[in-house]
């Protein structure tokens, strides 16, 4: 039976329907309650968590008079706007009560997908994780349009996983996992307790399957896609019906859910992102000392490097060369080359000085390099 007990950092995506009431378009009090009580327990036994919740435009709906029917996109961030406020306060009360600081964060597509804007993104999440705090995303729909916008949350939790290293993503939702057809319509319809694999078959059963309420975007379908991407960066995924008070205490007690396997864990698929996928923008140049220190696990600070070639951005990939020119280490650069230039040779409290800001001590942070 798979519990969380073996988790460290964990995602808890809420979906509209099960936060909100759907005919009176309010919050369900009791439920986030109870499990912003289990969010405390959990911290207690050391682990981290973040929430990723909707329910923004759900509330919002009511608050503008809205309800029961199809919205426009500017309607839906008029919404947004209108319940995101509603449902920060929300989570702030209801964690408060449990002696938790929580702390808002608004993401659009950018903030995942740009090598920059999710460098920033992650340094923010984990400095809070690191303070004991809860994050609380959503996507920031007031002003993400179609084209920039994930539109449902399981993918954004999904690549909030990645980005964190997350090891369990928790998809709360309103039906108890994956069947291999829509059990609303299909009495054969059989429940899958455990994927190994993300087959193509699989992905297919995600199709037509929605989930029933009329409040969220995902259905079925976004949650697989949101396996899929949390599974291949070493995240573990579970789908269940969160709908009861006290989800996690009875995921933990053995109640039906779909659980998917990850591969690998999220350090190792890290390291194969750094140094497999991403195709390097330049090199940077670094001296005996630096290459001594990165062997043990150190940063490269801006000290440690000689020279630099290519042309690369905050967030690329670049690598990482001895004077000898051997390759000895890959890793996401905290500095534009332009900015790089002017600082490498000198000492990082140095940094602000000389370009005036700084964006933290180090060229590389350690855990953004893989050392070969
Ligand atoms: N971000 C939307 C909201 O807060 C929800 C998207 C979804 O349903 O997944 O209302």
């Amino acid at each position: 039976m798979a519990t969380l007990e073996i988790s460290n950092r964990i995602i808890i995506k809420i979906g509209s329907a099960i936060l909100v009431d759907s005919e009176k378009g309010v919050l369900r009090e009791d439920w986030l309650d109870s499990l912003c009580k289990e969010v405390s327990e959990l911290k207690v036994s050391g682990k981290e968590v973040t929430i990723v919740s909707s329910g923004a435009i759900a509330l919002g709906r009511s608050r503008l008079g809205l309800q029961n029917r199809k919205l426009t996109l500017s309607e839906k961030q008029a919404c947004a706007a209108a319940g995101q406020s509603l449902l920060t306060l929300a989570y702030e009360k209801a964690l408060n009560k449990y002696g938790i600081t929580t702390a808002q964060a608004l993401l659009t597509l950018n903030d995942t997908e740009d090598r920059r804007r999710w460098l920033n993104a992650r340094s923010t999440l984990d400095t809070l994780l690191l303070l004991g705090a809860v994050p609380v995303i959503n996507e920031n729909d007031t002003v993400a349009t179609d084209e920039i916008r994930y539109g449902d949350n399981d993918r954004l939790a999904a690549r909030t996983a990645q980005m964190i290293g997350s090891d369990t993503l928790i998809l709360l939702t309103d039906i108890d996992g994956l069947y291999t057809s829509d059990p609303r319509f299909n009495t054969d319809a059989q429940h899958v307790p455990q994927v190994e694999v993300l087959t193509d078959e699989i992905m297919e059963m995600g199709t037509g399957i929605n989930t029933q309420t009329n409040l969220g975007s995902g259905g079925m379908a976004t949650k697989l896609i949101a396996a899929r991407i949390a599974t291949q960066a070493g995240c573990r995924v579970c789908i269940m019906d969160g709908r009861k008070n006290k989800p996690l205490q009875r995921l933990n007690l053995g109640e039906r859910a779909t659980w998917f396997t990850a591969k690998s864990n999220p350090k190792s698929a890290r390291i194969q992102w750094i140094s497999g996928t991403l195709k390097p923008s330049g090199s940077i140049t670094i001296d005996e000392g630096a290459v001594k220190a990165l062997k043990m696990n150190k940063s490269l600070l801006p000290a440690g490097a000689i020279s630099l070639s290519g042309n690369f951005y905050k967030g690329d990939a670049v690598m990482i060369i001895d004077e000898n020119n051997l390759e000895i280490a890959r890793g996401l650069v905290s500095y534009d080359k332009i900015e790089a230039e002017k600082i490498i040779g000198f000492k990082s409290e140095d940094i602000s000085n000389i370009l005036g800001y700084e964006n933290g001590p180090v060229l590389i942070h350690r855990d953004n390099l893989v050392v070969m």
